[in-house]
């Protein structure tokens, strides 16, 4: 099946008690057994809860996976990956990333004595000299938040393939719709269902997706054993949401590239941070990996005070200042003391991550009133 078809049909099937086309909203935490150990493959809703299955084999279907596993939000998700690990174990992650995950990373999981080489990955061959044998894992995001760069998710594969490390790609800025890490030879696919895969702002939810059954059995027993699901009214949200992924990423991408064009040659904007120009400094890795480019992207002013950029945040009417992404609705966020406040000033700065950077995740409301929005933003 292709892409569209697959979105809407994913994991549905009629319920087999009544036939509803809808998958119900399984409210219930246990499931009645005729004997002890007997039962129709449901005991507890930890374990088992049929309209989790439904999202969890909707997501599989989406990234092109074997198998798909839902968590009560995408850091729970990313929790479970690094819980694979041991005390004494190497994470190779990116340098520009989710704050939520580097704080995970460094806060957590640090103590724990797992020990993690922050890299940029823009070039693919950076990681190698931080391999060695206590290496697990490689951690990537592409595009990254909230930059906006570029890795190569083949080049890294082959890496990770030649010296037996697991490979994730936090994929929820491209979506399914965009691009699917699996297929370049990743191990596992992670998402914030919260942004793109609900699509409307009201849920908070995460999934990974893999081939390797065995991946995907020791996923599972994290999952039970630690217990971050999924409810299963939320669960019912993000199928309904991934419905319409396909169409709602289309406008995503139609809108960002209106909206990346017209900061781009507005006199009062510096820099615009979007993967589709053509001088992107890795737009043919984007180009080649992703099937467009998105309705994120982020830019500065040439007044790069606090004050200039603190007018436009807070003078926006159609663009709501809120953290997160990937809703219907655009939003606009000041990454340093939102979505990045986590990270130290001056790793941010490192990265380029600057006080006044301006991230803007472009909604899917008529054009005019985006662009009318931003122009009189920024005077
Ligand atoms: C939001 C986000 C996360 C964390 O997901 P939650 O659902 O908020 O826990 C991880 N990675 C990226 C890229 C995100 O945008």
């Amino acid at each position: 099946m292709k892409l569209a078809t697959k979105i809407i049909h994913a994991g549905a099937e009629p319920d087999p008690s009544t036939g509803a086309v809808m998958t119900p909203i399984y409210q219930t935490s246990t499931f009645v057994q005729e004997a002890p150990g007997q039962h129709k493959g449901y005991e507890y809703a930890r374990s088992q809860n049929p309209t989790r299955f439904a999202l969890e084999r909707a997501f599989a279907a989406i990234e092109n996976a074997q198998f798909g596993l839902a968590f009560s939000s995408g850091v729970a998700a990313t929790d479970t990956v690094i819980k694979l690990l041991q005390p004494g174990d190497e994470v190779i992650a990116a340098s520009d990333m989710y704050g939520g995950t580097y704080r995970l990373f460094t806060k957590v999981y640090e103590k724990f004595g797992i020990r993690f080489h922050y890299v940029n990955m823009q070039q693919a061959e950076n990681i190698v000299p931080f391999v060695n044998g206590n290496t697990k894992l490689v951690w990537m995001e592409t595009p990254t938040n909230p930059l906006m760069n570029i890795a190569d998710i083949a080049a890294i594969a082959r890496i990770t393939k030649e010296h037996k490390l697991l490979l994730c790609v936090d994929n929820t800025f491209a979506s399914p719709y965009l691009q699917n890490p699996l297929d370049l030879g990743a191990d596992l696919v992670m998402h914030s269902a919260t942004k793109y895969l609900g699509g409307h702002s009201d849920v908070i939810q995460g999934a990974l997706m893999m081939n390797d059954v065995a991946l995907r059995d020791q996923l599972y027993f994290l999952q039970k054993s630690c217990g971050a699901v999924p409810g299963p009214q939320d669960c019912f949200l993000v199928l309904r949401g991934i419905k319409t992924l396909h169409v709602r990423m289309q406008r995503h991408c139609e809108n960002g590239e209106k909206v990346a064009h017209y900061l781009r040659n507005h006199p009062k904007v510096g820099k615009v941070y979007w993967c589709g120009f053509e001088d992107h400094p890795n737009y043919e890795i984007a180009k080649r990996q992703m099937r467009g480019f998105g309705g994120m992207l982020s830019f500065t002013l040439k007044d790069e005070s606090i004050e200039a950029a603190n007018k436009v945040l807070s003078s926006t009417t159609v663009f709501s200042l809120a953290e997160s992404l990937g809703g219907v609705e655009s939003l606009i966020n000041h990454p340093a003391s939102m979505t990045h406040a986590s990270i130290p000033r001056e790793e941010r700065l490192k990265n380029g991550l600057t006080d006044s950077l301006i991230r803007l995740s472009v909604g899917i409301e008529d054009i005019d009133d985006l662009i009318a929005d931003l122009k009189q933003a920024i005077g």
